[in-house]
C-alpha cells in the first residue's frame, strides 16, 4: 500500500489509527489524509531535485489539489509555497500562513479583484496567459502606485499525453501564449515601469508519469528564456509547471522517476541563472487521502452485482468526469469468494458509478470501503449535487486525528436559497 496506509492487523490503518475508528467517529463518506504521506512525498520531491541542482527550487503546491487549510498549513510549515489559481485560493494561502513571496498565481483568467488582491499582498508573481491580462495587471498596478511582478506562461506546443481534458501545452489548447507572442509582450513589458518581469512559465498538463514527456517543453522554454535574456530583458524565475503524476493503478503505472525529473530539469534549465519554481498538486497529495464510505446495499440486476455506496459523484467526481481508476478496499477484511462487482453511488446519473466490474471480497451492506488515492482532486472538486451536503475532511498525523473541515449540514445549504417575497 502507498506510504501512510497499511493493513498491521488486517485492518486499514490511516497512519497510527485504523481507519474504523476515525469513521466511527466522523460518519460516512469523509476524506481522510494522512500526514506523514504528504510530508514524504514533498521529501521526496525536494531531495531529487535539491540533489541535482545548485539552487533548490521554490516548491509551489498547487492548491487546487486540496485546499484544505490544514493541509496548506502542514505544507507551509514544511516551506512550501503556493500556485493558486483563484482570488478564494490565495485568501487560503495567506489564511494558512504562506508567505506572499511564495505565491505564484496562475490560471486562464483572472478578475480585476483578483488581480488587486494579489498586487496589494504583493504575491510572488502573476503567471500571465494573455496579452489583455498582462494590460489588465500592468494598469491596475498603476492604479495601486505598485508594481506587479509577472511571468508570461509559455505554451511549447507539445502533447504530455495527458487525459484529453488535462493536457494543457499544445498551441490548440487555451492555455499560454506561443513563443512568437512571448516575444513580442516580453519586450514591451520590460519597459513598462509597473511590471517586474521575473521570467517565464510552463505547465503542459496532469498525471505525467513518464517523466520523459517533460523534456521537449524543458528545451523549447530553455531556448526562448536563452534569447530573450541574450537580447538583454530581466529575468530571475523559470516556473516549470506542475503535473507530476502518481500511481492510481499499481498493475498499469509506476511512479514517475524523480532522479530522472531532476536531470531533465538540471540539463534543460539548469544553468540559465536563474531561480526555479515548481507547481506540483497531484504528486504531494492524491495518494495521501482515501474517501471512506459505507456501503448502503448490495443489489443483483440483470446479471450484474452492484455495490451501492453512501459516497457519489457529488463527493469525487473523477471516475465520472475523467474515467479515472481508483483503489477501492474494504476497511475490514472479508472472507470469501472474491467477484466482480460495480461500485457505484446513490446520485441519479448513471455517470456515478467508482469502478466498473472490479473483483472484490464478498461485501455486505454496512461494510466499509475505502476508494484510494483521492487526496487531490476529490474533496477540492465536490459539489452539492442532489442536495448532498459535503464531506468532512479529516487529517491523521502519526496516533492523532483532527477533523479539519465539518461535514456540512442539509439546514445551512436551505438557508443560502431565497423565496422571493413575490411567490
Ligand atoms: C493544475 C495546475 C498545476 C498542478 O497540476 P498537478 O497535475 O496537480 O500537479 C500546476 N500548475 C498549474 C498552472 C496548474 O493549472
Amino acid at each position: 500500500m502507498t506510504c501512510g496506509f497499511s493493513r498491521p492487523d488486517g485492518d486499514l490503518w490511516i497512519d497510527g489509527i485504523p481507519a474504523a475508528e476515525i469513521v466511527a467517529a466522523v460518519g460516512t463518506p469523509a476524506y481522510i489524509y494522512s500526514a506523514s504521506a504528504i510530508r514524504s512525498q514533498f521529501a521526496d520531491l525536494g531531495v531529487a531535485l535539491g540533489a541535482v541542482l545548485a539552487e533548490p527550487p521554490l516548491i509551489a503546491y498547487a492548491c487546487k489539489a486540496n485546499s484544505n487549510l490544514a493541509v496548506l498549513r502542514l505544507l507551509a510549515g514544511l516551506g512550501a509555497g503556493g500556485d493558486i489559481v483563484s482570488g478564494g485560493e490565495l485568501r487560503r494561502c495567506l489564511a494558512a500562513g504562506m508567505p506572499a513571496e511564495k505565491i505564484v498565481f496562475s490560471g486562464v483568467s483572472k478578475s480585476d479583484e483578483e488581480i488587486e488582491l494579489g498586487i496589494r499582498h504583493g504575491i510572488r508573481q502573476f503567471n500571465v496567459e494573455s496579452e489583455y491580462e498582462l494590460g489588465r495587471i500592468a494598469s491596475l498596478a498603476k492604479n495601486a502606485g505598485q508594481r506587479a511582478n509577472v511571468a508570461l506562461r509559455f505554451n511549447p506546443d507539445v502533447d504530455a499525453e495527458a487525459h484529453h481534458k488535462t493536457t494543457t501545452g499544445r498551441a490548440e489548447d487555451k492555455f499560454g501564449l506561443l513563443r512568437s507572442d512571448v516575444e513580442r509582450l516580453y519586450a514591451a513589458a520590460s519597459g513598462n515601469p509597473n511590471l517586474g518581469m521575473r521570467g517565464l512559465h510552463v505547465h503542459i498538463g496532469s498525471q505525467i508519469t513518464r517523466v520523459e514527456h517533460y523534456r521537449t517543453s524543458y528545451e523549447r522554454l530553455a531556448d526562448l528564456a536563452r534569447s530573450l535574456i541574450r537580447a538583454g530583458y530581466p529575468m530571475d524565475t523559470i516556473d516549470l509547471g506542475g503535473g507530476l503524476g502518481i500511481v492510481y493503478d499499481a498493475e498499469k503505472q509506476s511512479a514517475p522517476d524523480l532522479s530522472t525529473y531532476g536531470a531533465i530539469i538540471a540539463q534543460t534549465v539548469g544553468n540559465l541563472g536563474v531561480s526555479l519554481v515548481v507547481e506540483p498538486g497531484r504528486f504531494i497529495v492524491g495518494n495521501a487521502g482515501a474517501l471512506v464510505s459505507r456501503m448502503l446495499y448490495v443489489k443483483e440486476s440483470g446479471g450484474r452485482r452492484f455495490a451501492v455506496l453512501d459516497a457519489g459523484m457529488n463527493d469525487l467526481i473523477r471516475p465520472a468526469l475523467y474515467d479515472s481508476w481508483h483503489g477501492i478496499v474494504p476497511v475490514l477484511p472479508r472472507q470469501g469468494e472474491e467477484r466482480p462487482c460495480d461500485v457505484v453511488g446513490p446520485v441519479c446519473e448513471t455517470g456515478d458509478t467508482f469502478a466498473v466490474q472490479r473483483t472484490l471480497p464478498p461485501l455486505e451492506s454496512g461494510d466499509l470501503v475505502a476508494i484510494m488515492s483521492a487526496g487531490a482532486y476529490g474533496a477540492t472538486m465536490s459539489s452539492n449535487y442532489n442536495t448532498r451536503p459535503l464531506p468532512p475532511e479529516v487529517l491523521v498525523d502519526g496516533d492523532r486525528f483532527a477533523i479539519i473541515r465539518n461535514r456540512q449540514d442539509v439546514q445551512s445549504l436551505l438557508d443560502q436559497d431565497i423565496i422571493p417575497d413575490w411567490l
